[in-house]
C-alpha cells in the first residue's frame, strides 16, 4: 500500500515536471500533414545531437533496419563527433542533417533567463548567430542548406521565432516525447514508442549512448515497420502545428 502510494506521487511529480513550461517562451509541438490521396501518413523520427557523444548503436539499428531519421546537430556536436559525423555522411539516403545551433543556446533572448538550466540568449544578435553557425556548419558538410531549425530545449519566444523565420528556416516541433533527453528507462521509451501513430514527429537524442535510447529503439522499430509503418524524413514533408 505505502509502495504504490509512493510510486503514484512519484509519478504525479513526475508528470507534472515533464508538463512545466518554462515561462519565457512555449514548446514548438507539430504533427506530419496528411497529404491529400496519399496512402497512410507516414512518421517522423528525429534525432537530437545537442552535444557530447555519438550513439553509434541507434544509429545502426536505423541502418540495419532501413528506417531514415532527421538528425538535429549542434555545430558544437559535429565538431566534437568527427567519426559519428562520417557514419551520418555515408548514408545521406537515411540521414538528414538539420540545425540545432551552433553551441546549444536555447532561442530565447533574456540575460538573466534560463531554460531547464541553460542560460538563454542574451540578445536577438546571438540568436542569429546560433541559427547561422550550425547551417554553416551543415552546409560544408553536405553540400546543402539545412531548411529546419530545432533550438536547444525545444522552447521558443516570440521575438527569436521572427528571427528564426526571417534568416528562411522552418522551426520543427515534435508530437511525441520519446526519451525526454535520453534520461528514460529503456521500458518507458519502448512504451512511448509503441504509441505512436501515423503523422507522428518523434523527439529522441542520438548524443547519450550511455542512455536506454538505442535499446528502446532497436527493440520496438521492428513492431513499428510490422504494424506497416512508413517512416520519412523532415524535408518533403509538411508540417502542421498542434
Ligand atoms: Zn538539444
Amino acid at each position: 500500500m505505502i509502495r504504490s502510494s509512493s510510486a503514484f506521487l512519484l509519478a504525479l511529480l513526475l508528470s507534472s515536471a515533464a508538463m512545466a513550461t518554462p515561462r519565457w517562451g512555449t514548446e514548438a509541438h507539430d504533427r506530419l500533414a496528411a497529404a491529400p490521396g496519399a496512402p497512410a501518413t507516414p512518421v517522423a523520427i528525429t534525432l537530437d545531437a545537442c552535444g557530447g557523444a555519438f550513439d553509434a548503436s541507434l544509429i545502426q539499428t536505423l541502418v540495419d533496419l532501413r528506417v531514415p531519421a532527421t538528425i538535429f546537430v549542434t555545430k558544437k556536436w559535429l565538431d566534437h563527433n568527427p567519426a559519428g559525423t562520417a557514419v551520418l555522411l555515408a548514408h545521406p539516403d537515411l540521414f538528414e542533417l538539420e540545425d540545432h545551433g551552433t553551441s546549444h543556446m536555447p532561442a530565447v533572448i533574456g540575460k538573466d533567463r534560463r531554460i531547464y538550466g541553460i542560460p538563454a540568449a542574451p540578445d536577438a544578435a546571438h540568436v542569429e548567430a546560433e541559427v547561422a553557425g550550425a547551417a554553416q556548419a551543415i552546409r560544408t558538410l553536405t553540400g546543402r542548406a539545412p531548411v529546419y531549425f530545432r533550438g536547444a530545449t525545444a522552447i521558443y519566444d516570440a521575438q527569436s521565432l521572427q528571427i528564426i523565420r526571417a534568416m528562411g528556416y522552418q522551426v520543427a516541433g515534435f508530437s511525441v516525447n520519446a526519451d525526454a533527453g535520453a534520461t528514460l528507462p529503456e521500458a518507458d521509451i519502448a512504451a512511448r514508442l509503441r504509441a505512436v501513430r501515423p503523422g507522428d514527429i518523434v523527439i529522441a537524442h542520438m548524443n547519450k549512448p550511455a542512455g536506454a535510447t538505442a535499446e528502446a529503439f532497436a527493440a520496438t522499430l521492428p513492431q513499428l515497420l510490422a504494424r506497416g509503418y512508413r517512416f520519412v524524413t523532415l524535408s518533403g514533408a509538411r508540417l502542421q502545428p498542434v
